[in-house]
């Protein structure tokens, strides 16, 4: 069973009851922490339990807040690979570097996590219709699960979303509306329609289960690396739910008595057209501002102001990590970078992760020994727009001179 208990405000602490339909907290408008009973958890299961239990992120369903398993909306998101990634480690300089590859998932990214549990909980609750501004990756996602459900879809994403999101939604049955504008505009939609047509919206944050979905990242990499953290884990971070879920089942493991007290210094990496985030952490700021002109090529970064962004800051700041921006030009050479060396095609937002790290690396604030989980949040596949095919074109028959065709006789690849 579920051991939820009630919704609590992440800044002001006041309690709200979980069997009701919630947003955000009413007296400061902040977002709400699901709470669970953790002593009783902590009698009713123990590690050793969650072995063989089955591949998907509701193997944690305690730690979860569905309370009828019935209710559970899954299409087998989760329990993705940890991959050991030698060749690339050994490129970087740090040999004990490991790779997260949410590009596997339902919908092909992370986002599939967050709304297989809103979904999921939004059904238990008796919702019909549902609705959600997205840069992209969450409408695909949001409108598989609503499928699934049988529950109404309503997304509004930017013009410029990759065309797979619109694509995707609109072939699960969802209302797809494209706004010219980025998805601050597309939130303000939803909010201008949410009473005139009775949809429930699942916006970033202001629904207080994407992020229960979410943490169970945290909860996989804990699991896979024998209830040891790595030492550090770097997150690309657009509305921030992933690094925020993490942070807060790293202390619910805590609570457990699963882990210790220490915890991986937690690096947010935005890209350059978009880094309230950095900018904020530079700045000593708790709270970000928004970002004008936000621009880059990975959508699910362009987030100008999230609700969420003063856990996102706490969260590094506490773990003693950093917040920093790469460029589009180093996000785009390391998706080549990533997808050479490990055969992981990462999406741009993953490929920042690798850029990330390669700087703090050159700055001296990782070493050599220490173990470096990189996100890749979705697959490559859903943004085959941003490359060109390089290839020569040849006809049947046609003589081919295969030297020059190849440019270099040896192109035979160093073995592991
Ligand atoms: C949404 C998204 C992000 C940002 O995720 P948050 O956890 O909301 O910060 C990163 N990568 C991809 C591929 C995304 O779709
Ligand atoms: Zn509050």
């Amino acid at each position: 069973m579920s051991f939820l208990t009630h919704l609590e405000c992440s800044k002001c602490g006041k309690r709200f009851d979980a069997n009701r339909l919630q947003t955000v907290c009413d007296a400061c408008g902040k977002p709400l922490f699901a709470r669970y009973d953790l002593d009783a958890v902590g009698e009713a299961l123990t590690k050793r339990d969650l072995v063989g239990r089955e591949a998907s992120m509701w193997r944690y369903y305690e730690l979860l807040p569905v309370r009828d398993r019935r209710n559970i909306v899954s299409l087998g998101e989760g329990w993705t690979p940890l991959t050991h990634a030698p060749r690339l480690g050994a490129e970087i300089g740090v040999p004990n570097l490991w790779i997260k590859d949410e590009g596997i998932i339902p919908t092909g990214t992370f986002k599939a996590r967050g709304l297989s549990a809103a979904v999921s909980k939004a059904k238990e609750l008796g919702v019909r219709r549902v609705a959600m501004p997205s840069a992209g990756n969450a409408a695909g996602a949001l409108s598989a699960y609503g499928a699934r459900a049988g529950i109404e879809v309503y997304v509004f994403m930017p013009e410029d979303a990759p065309k797979v999101n619109a694509v995707e939604s609109q072939i699960t049955g969802a209302n797809v509306v494209l706004v010219r504008g980025l998805i601050t505009d597309a939130g303000k939609l939803v909010a201008e329609g949410m009473a005139e047509m009775g949809w429930f919206s699942v916006s970033t944050l202001k629904e207080p289960y994407r992020v229960e979905g979410k943490k169970t990242m945290g909860l996989e990499v804990a699991e896979q690396m024998g209830w040891e953290l790595p030492d550090v884990i770097i997150y690309p971070t657009g509305g921030g739910t992933g690094i925020i879920g993490m942070w807060k089942v790293f202390d619910e493991l805590e609570r457990l008595g699963w882990i210790g007290s220490e915890r991986p210094r937690m690096v947010s990496v935005q890209a350059e057209g978009c880094a309230p985030i950095p900018r904020a952490y530079a700045a000593g700021a708790e709270e970000s501002e928004l970002w004008e002109g936000a621009k880059t090529v990975a959508a699910g970064l362009r987030v100008p102001k999230a609700l969420g962004d003063f856990l996102v800051l706490r969260a590094v700041r506490e773990s003693g990590g950093t917040a920093l921006a790469v460029s589009d030009g180093e996000l785009m050479d390391a998706v080549g970078l990533m997808a050479r060396s490990e055969g992981i095609f990462p999406c741009p937002e993953g490929a920042a992760t690798l850029a990330a790290l390669r700087r703090i690396v050159n700055d001296g604030q990782v070493d050599r020994d220490e173990r470096v989980v990189l996100f890749n949040t979705g697959t490559g596949l859903i943004y085959t727009d941003l490359f060109k095919v390089e290839a020569p074109t040849v006809s049947p028959g046609e003589k081919l001179d295969f030297r020059s065709l190849f440019g270099r006789a040896d192109h035979s690849r160093r073995a592991r």
